[in-house]
């Protein structure tokens, strides 16, 4: 079947025959399955593409494709737009527009891995971490989770799926208890209730407080951790004082960090940390006994960083309140 989808663009319910037909008419009557379009693409000078999507109403969204040596990594869009507001992101700017489909999330990613010639049998890795607040629309990510993991759609594992949430506790709670899912991340960004609720609103319905009690409750499998991802913006969330305050977070659960410097775009308002506040923070990270990491945002050179190529061509479209 991936073969086979692999080189489609326009897939029937019809198709699925292991599942039972009255099941595959409803599905077909109710559930979308066309694929977005690849209508821009982007290759950055350190490999990666980023691509624009449009889908059947015209809206746009992103994907990036970032090969390694071991494997591909593509990044995902959940929604069009987003209503989470983070100020230091692109996309959070644009406002909520539309929840993707399931057959539209998974269209990314046959589009990408078509697009690309990618070999069948090289691992893939997803990350929701493209526009949009992924818990925000659950029952389409994990319906298009299941047809991703599953033997006869794309067959990747769900340990090589993540879903990057920017701290929904009740998503939180609701894919923990599911026996199949993908492995979690949450976006940090802050140490403080103070600063994380100016930089992300989430936090003034779910707190630190909150959000470390639910972690600490996610049902985690042998070896498995929860990534928190810092975006370390320069003067706001790069001081010693922040990476100790991480770090004591942090150790309340199995966890790894992934730092990222901002990476800049017009009219944030905020500028990429100095390299020796990277390094110093990473240090006392280390020290304090965290797993850590420093991810460079990939296709920078092609604004890869959450949402800004989209929001140029969407500025056309009207936000939804
Ligand atoms: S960082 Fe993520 S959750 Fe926050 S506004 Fe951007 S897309 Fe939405």
């Amino acid at each position: 079947m991936f073969a086979g989808l692999m080189r489609q663009r326009w897939i029937r319910w019809d198709q699925f025959s292991t599942l039972a037909k009255p099941l595959r008419a409803r599905l077909q009557a109710e559930v979308d399955l066309s694929w977005p379009a690849i209508i821009q693409s982007q290759g950055s000078s350190d490999g990666s593409t980023k691509h624009i999507f449009e889908m059947g109403d015209g809206r746009q969204i992103e994907g990036v494709h970032m090969p390694y040596d071991d494997r591909v990594t593509l990044c995902l869009s959940s929604q069009v737009g987003c209503a989470m507001g983070c100020t230091f992101c692109a996309t959070g700017q644009m406002g909520i527009i539309r929840n993707l489909s399931s057959a539209e999330i998974v269209g990314q990613v046959v589009a990408m891995l078509n697009h690309h010639a990618h070999p069948l049998d090289r691992p893939v890795n997803l990350v929701f971490m493209g526009m949009g607040e992924p818990l925000h629309n659950f029952d389409h990510l994990m319906a298009a989770f299941e047809v991703l993991t599953d033997a006869e759609g794309l067959a990747i594992p769900p340990r090589r799926i993540t879903v990057s949430t920017s701290g929904l506790v009740a998503g939180i709670q609701r894919m923990g208890s599911l026996a199949r899912r993908p492995r979690l991340a949450l976006s940090l960004n802050g140490t403080t209730d103070e600063h994380r609720s100016r930089i992300m609103p989430v936090n003034r319905v779910w707190g630190l407080e909150a959000l470390a009690e639910a972690l600490g409750r996610f049902p985690l499998q042998s070896g498995e951790r929860i990534t928190l991802e810092y975006v370390m913006l320069k003067g706001v969330t790069d001081s010693l004082e922040d990476a100790r305050r991480l770090a004591a977070f942090a150790r309340r659960f199995p966890s790894k960090v992934n730092l990222i410097p901002f990476n800049a775009h017009e009219g944030s308002g905020y500028e990429p940390p100095e390299e020796s506040r990277i390094v110093a923070f990473c240090r006392c990270l280390s020290e304090a006994g965290l797993p850590v990491s420093v991810r460079r945002s990939r296709g920078q050179d092609v604004g890869g960083a959450c949402g800004q190529l989209v929001r140029e061509g969407q500025s056309r479209h009207p936000k939804i309140p």
